[in-house]
């Protein structure tokens, strides 16, 4: 049972010595109360005080990995329900799913294109994260062995113990794969092949109350690592089973669903239908979301959705401040400016780039923000802009006029700036970063 932060304050050593980063004993203890902090952050604790805390600081959701020969992806470990109040932190795994019906060939065409994807999103690489192996009749090792000759991304294989033990014969010695799915008929066979091999099992049911019980029957069988894989097909029934599913774990601290969850949008048939599943999967708590479909257009907005929903939404996704190269510009080209907020550097960077104009793009230090904040915050003005100019050198890399162009939503900073950087002739180049192909052509 989940204990209060005065409980957990008791249990403190209450030096206030502040070695774990927080000014007294009490908001640490109010901190783990909540999930916020890890226990060992306080360096202090008894041994005894450890064992009555340890369930209090454990994860409420049990973190694991799935891994193959170079990539990983993690589950668990969330600690709030929803994203605004700290931060979702294991992304949802995106699974492609190829069934043992195929030919080795087939399987390979399909596999081969979500291998390669790649996509970039504001500085961030995008990629699918696995395959999923299902059984449906055919040969699940040479369905396994084909799939592993041309990707070696992590896998989930979905079959009965016979059928995904012939598969486990061409994995690696390092990998772990997700097994899928333990049920009332076969959860003895699939307990005793995940704990055998410490991999980690997800079961299925058909309400939490099965749920339940199926996680007690495979844990007491010795597996670790559980998936819970709600049955339910239909977004109101999955949304339910979801919710319901990560409610009890973190409100209540209920060990038994305190696990990652599986969907597979996969299943229901009909791509619309199977592309909204997925898309609430991963705002509603899946671990692992197993698809059947796979086309770019339908993987990146998934992919930028997940980005979106698990950064952490009080760090603002940032580039590094600097003098960039854009179309490889001259000594008499102009310096653009801009904030490190990634968004408005992309936005700017692409629009300058799409035309083919050099310039060079200096990238202020603004904390992160855009461009009309940083300026409201006071994070980003004449003083700072000129600062930056001659911490990056920006001077060096121009020979005569040297133009520097202010964002045109911040044109009131053009005379502040002529005084800080009196060697310059300062520009007000356009509000909006879409404009600025026509501002470099016409005006510059
Ligand atoms: S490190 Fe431990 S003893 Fe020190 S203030 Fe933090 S909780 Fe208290």
């Amino acid at each position: 049972m989940a204990l209060s932060g005065i409980q957990i304050y008791k249990l403190l050593p209450q030096t206030n010595c502040k070695d774990c980063g927080f000014p007294t004993c009490l908001a640490f203890a109010m901190k783990l109360a909540s999930k916020q902090v890890e226990l060992a952050k306080c360096p202090h604790v008894s041994e005894e005080s450890k064992e009555k805390l340890s369930e209090a600081s454990a994860p409420p959701v049990r973190p694991f990995t799935i891994k193959s020969d170079g990539y990983q992806v993690e589950a668990g470990n969330e600690v709030v329900l929803f994203r605004h109040k700290k931060q979702f932190y294991s992304r949802s795994g995106l699974f492609v799913r190829v069934r043992d019906s195929l030919s080795p060939g087939e399987i390979k065409e399909k596999v081969e294109p979500v291998d390669a994807f790649e996509a970039d999103y504001v500085g961030i690489e995008l990629r699918m994260d696995g395959i999923a192996v299902q059984a449906d009749g055919g040969d699940f090792g040479e369905a396994v062995a084909a799939v592993r000759e041309v990707t070696d991304l992590p896998l989930i294989l979905i079959g009965e113990k016979d059928q995904i033990a012939g598969g486990l014969q061409h994995l690696g010695d390092d990998e772990v794969p997700l097994l899928a799915q333990a049920t009332e008929e076969n959860w003895q066979e699939m307990a005793s092949l995940a704990a055998d091999h410490g991999f980690p099992l997800a079961v299925e049911a058909n309400d939490v109350d099965q749920a339940v019980a199926l996680v007690k029957k495979v844990t007491d069988a010795g597996v670790e690592d559980i998936v819970i894989s709600p049955a339910q097909r239909s977004m109101h029934g999955t949304l339910i089973a979801n919710t319901i599913t990560r409610r009890m774990a973190l409100k209540e601290n209920f060990r038994p669903l305190g696990y990652p969850i599986l969907n597979i949008p996969g299943d229901v048939g009909d791509l619309d239908r199977e592309i909204n599943l997925a898309a609430q999967a991963i705002g509603k708590y899946a671990g692992f979301i197993v698809m059947d479909h796979f086309e770019p257009a339908l993987a990146y907005p998934l992919l930028v959705l997940r980005e979106n929903i698990f950064t952490n939404p009080q760090e603002p996704i940032q580039v590094t401040p600097g003098i960039y190269e854009i179309n490889d510009p001259s000594p008499s080209d102009p310096v653009l400016v801009t904030t490190n907020f990634s968004i408005t550097y992309f936005s700017v960077a692409n629009e300058v780039e799409s035309v083919g104009a050099p310039a060079w793009l200096l990238v202020s230090d603004a904390e992160g923000m855009s461009v009309l904040t940083a300026w409201a915050a006071g994070k980003f003005d004449a003083v700072s802009i000129a600062k930056d100019v001659k911490e990056f050198d920006a001077a060096s890399k121009l020979d005569g006029e040297m133009r520097i162009v202010l964002p045109g939503h911040v044109a009131v900073l053009s005379g502040e700036l002529e005084e800080e950087l009196p060697d310059w002739s300062v520009k007000v180049g356009p509000r909006e970063a879409v404009d600025l192909p026509n501002y470099l052509k016409q005006v510059l």
